[in-house]
């Protein structure tokens, strides 16, 4: 039988293994401590052990409580946004039919991976992109108020710190409230139409009224129904935070349309593969090169054979109100969640139609 190992591999084994025994005899035990414990890891991930089927935890009374009411308050909330989905809305003009975002992250397969993808406008004018952004907040702060924090779905079952305050108070007292519990401290704030903001918290503050989650529930979504018409009205903040990084950077911006098909047909022109998609909220098309250079390149080229005078502006992170605020988490825009863009009116437009972000 011959080894399928050449003379030189041997010989490669025979060294290490003179080297390994020329070793003192105390490294040489851990050395081989060493070895055994990768073994038994790599056997524990090829043969995983029999798991019986998950126990649910029995709640408590309180928990039982609070489950009822969650599951109440999410039913009610369900049938509410199934309620508004079924009316037909006008969209904007420009909703969905305008502009273009060119997002960017390193590839698993080496490189770079782009997506370039029509967004929703955003735009406070538009029914149809405000009845999502008003879905959307109110879920979020539903799961938030009613859900306890960790990973067990728990219902929340102790009270809330409830405060009023204004727009104009609000970044001293979110400092105070910060060097009194720490920056992680869970909270999150809506701001009204009319400036006032309500506060809630997870933990004490001087003047703040304690509430039980479920009757929190009910102020908070009295509040969004008056959410004010601006970027980040609604945040979550500390441990409350659900903003997701999803490695995806924004790097450039049009408001022009860009017509996918004819994209995807130059990208493989030049020798790389396009993938087109569409979802119910965008589409687009997904493309990878060497480099980001390379890419910003493509895109650029794309939006010049429809557009002879536009230019490429880079994206320049804008002016996100941050209010004074911690941030747990930069907002980078994800694809599924896109940022609002501003689009310019049809009579303003200058000839460079590319936006500055
Ligand atoms: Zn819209």
């Amino acid at each position: 039988m011959c080894s399928p190992l050449s003379d030189a591999d041997l010989e490669l084994i025979r060294r290490a293994e003179a080297r390994f025994d020329a070793l003192p005899p105390e490294q040489r035990r851990l050395i081989e401590a060493a070895v055994q414990f990768g073994q038994r890891a790599v056997d524990a991930a090829l043969n995983p052990p029999d798991v019986g089927p998950s126990i649910i935890p029995e709640l408590s009374e309180e928990e039982e409580d609070a489950d009822l009411h969650r599951g109440r308050l999410l039913h009610r909330l369900q049938k509410r946004c199934d309620e508004l989905y079924r009316q037909k809305l006008q969209r904007h003009p420009a909703c969905g039919l305008k502009g273009a975002l060119h997002l960017s992250r390193p590839s698993a397969l080496g490189g770079v991976e782009s997506v370039l993808f029509r967004p929703r406008c955003g735009r406070i004018d538009c029914p149809c992109c405000q009845r999502r952004r008003l879905c959307r907040t109110l879920k979020r702060a539903a799961s938030c108020v009613l859900t306890g924090d960790g990973a067990t779905y728990l219902p929340r079952t102790e009270p809330l710190f409830l405060l009023e305050t204004t727009l104009a108070r609000w970044p001293a007292l979110d400092r105070a409230i910060r060097r009194k519990h720490g920056g992680k401290t869970g909270r999150l704030r809506v701001i009204r139409s009319d400036g006032s903001v309500l506060v809630v918290m997870e933990q004490p503050y001087p003047g703040a009224e304690p509430f039980a989650p479920h009757l929190v529930w009910d102020i908070v979504e009295a509040a969004i129904d008056e959410l004010a018409p601006k970027r980040h009205a609604y945040r979550q903040l500390g441990r409350w935070s659900d903003a997701v990084r999803s490695g995806w950077k924004l790097v450039q911006r049009t408001s022009e349309f860009v017509n996918f098909a004819s994209a995807k047909g130059y990208i493989d022109g030049m020798g790389h593969k396009g993938r087109l998609f569409r979802t119910s909220e965008l589409q687009g098309l997904i493309f990878r090169t060497g480099t980001q250079a390379e890419a910003n390149t493509l895109v650029g080229a794309i939006v010049a054979a429809a557009h002879p005078t536009a230019s490429v502006s880079e994206y320049l992170p804008s002016s996100l109100e941050v209010l004074g605020e911690s941030r747990t988490a930069t907002g980078e825009p994800t694809p599924p969640d896109d940022p609002p863009i501003d689009f310019p009116r049809s009579e303003e437009r200058e000839p460079s139609r590319w936006a500055m972000a």
